[in-house]
C-alpha cells in the first residue's frame, strides 16, 4: 500500500481555471491559478517550505531553531503550517496596517507576533528592520523572503512550471502584483524562458512606487492604498525588473469591486490582491494585443478580511 501524502506535500500544484464570465466575451480568455487552495490558504505556502527546505539542506537550520520573518500575514501562516510539520518555533513581525483576522490566524498556529508601526523602510521601527535586527541579536534563522533566492527560485520551479504544463505552453501575458517579487520574477523568468513573445506585467496599486520604477527605473511617489500584500515604496531584491514587460494601475475601488465579483460570480473565495491582479489581466485581455491566455494568480483567500469594509456591501446590511 502507498503511504498517504503528509499535507506539505499538497502545497503547489493548485488549478488553474477560466473566468468563464468576468472574461466572457473577450479576445482570449482570463486564466486564474488558484493560489488561494493551498493548505496555508495562500501562494505563500510555496516558499515558505522552499525557504525551510533549502536551509536544511545547507545545514544552517539546527532542530528546534526560531524562525523569524517580516510578514504581513500569508508568510507567517506558511512558515507556521512548516514549522509545526518540523518542528521549529516562529516569530512574526507585521506592520500595524495587516488585518486583525491575519494576526488572530498567526497566535492561533502558535507563532509569536510583533505588531510594529507602519514605517518607512529607511525608520528602525519598520517591520523588516525589527526582524532583522531580533535575528541578530537572537540567533534566530531569518527566513527573509524579501530577499532569499528560494523564494524566486520555487516560483520558477512549481508554480511557473505548471502553468507551463496546464497552459500547453501557449500564454499571451502573466499578470502579478509584486510584494515580495518572489511570483512575477520566478514565474516570469520561466515563462520567458520557454514561451515566445509572453509579455509579464506588473499589477500595481494606485499609490504604489513600483509601476513607475517599471516604466522609468525610478520609484514613484509614495502614497496611501488599502490592498494588502502588494505594491510599495521600495524595491526588494527578489524582484527583477529585467523580466517585466509594463506595468496596469489599478485603484483600491477596482481591486476590492473585482474582488467581490470574483466571489460572486465566479465562486472564487480570494482576497483583494487577487482583485488586483485581475483587474489587470481583464484590461489586457480586452485589449487583445497578446498572442494568447492572459494567465494571472489568485494569491490569497477571502477568509482572513472579513472584517474589512469592502467584505461588507452596504446593500447587504440594508436587508
Ligand atoms: N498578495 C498577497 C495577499 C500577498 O500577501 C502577497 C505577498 N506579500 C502577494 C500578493 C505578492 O506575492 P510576492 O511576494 O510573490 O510578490
Amino acid at each position: 500500500m502507498t503511504h498517504p501524502r503528509g499535507i506539505l506535500e499538497h502545497i503547489g500544484r493548485t488549478p488553474l481555471v477560466p473566468l468563464r464570465r468576468l472574461g466572457a466575451g473577450l479576445p482570449v480568455p482570463v486564466l486564474v491559478k488558484c493560489e488561494h487552495m493551498n493548505p496555508g490558504g495562500s501562494v505563500k505556502d510555496r516558499i515558505a517550505l522552499a525557504i525551510v527546505a533549502d536551509a536544511e539542506a545547507r545545514g544552517v537550520l539546527t532542530p528546534g531553531a526560531t524562525l523569524v520573518e517580516a510578514t504581513a500575514g500569508n508568510t507567517g501562516v506558511g512558515l507556521a503550517l512548516v514549522a509545526a510539520a518540523r518542528g521549529y518555533s516562529l516569530v512574526c513581525v507585521m506592520p500595524e496596517k495587516m488585518s486583525v483576522d491575519k494576526r488572530v490566524a498567526l497566535a492561533t498556529l502558535g507563532a509569536q507576533v510583533i505588531v510594529t508601526p507602519n514605517a518607512a523602510p529607511s525608520d528602525p521601527d519598520n517591520f523588516r528592520n525589527v526582524a532583522r535586527r531580533l535575528a541578530a541579536e537572537r540567533g534566530w534563522f531569518l527566513t527573509d523572503q524579501f530577499r532569499n533566492p528560494a523564494n524566486v527560485r520555487v516560483h520558477a520551479e512549481t508554480t511557473g512550471l505548471e502553468i507551463l504544463a496546464q497552459t500547453g505552453g501557449r500564454v499571451g501575458a502573466f499578470v502579478a502584483g509584486a510584494g515580495t517579487g518572489g511570483t512575477i520574477s520566478g514565474v516570469g523568468r520561466c515563462l520567458k524562458d520557454h514561451v515566445a513573445r509572453v509579455q509579464i506585467v506588473l499589477a500595481d496599486p494606485v499609490g504604489s512606487g513600483l509601476a513607475d520604477w517599471v516604466e522609468t527605473g525610478r520609484l514613484g511617489a509614495d502614497g496611501t492604498y488599502a490592498v494588502e500584500g502588494i505594491g510599495g515604496s521600495d524595491v526588494p531584491d527578489n524582484l527583477h525588473r529585467g523580466v517585466i514587460d509594463r506595468a496596469e494601475r489599478v485603484t483600491d475601488h477596482e481591486s476590492f469591486a473585482t474582488a467581490l465579483r470574483l466571489i460572486r460570480e465566479e465562486g472564487l473565495l480570494v482576497g483583494g490582491s487577487a482583485g488586483t491582479n485581475v483587474a489587470a489581466a481583464l484590461r489586457i485581455a480586452a485589449r487583445g494585443e497578446v498572442d494568447g491566455p492572459v494567465v494571472t494568480v489568485l494569491p490569497d483567500a477571502w477568509d482572513r478580511y472579513r472584517a474589512k469594509p469592502w467584505m461588507r456591501p452596504a446593500e447587504h446590511n440594508t436587508r
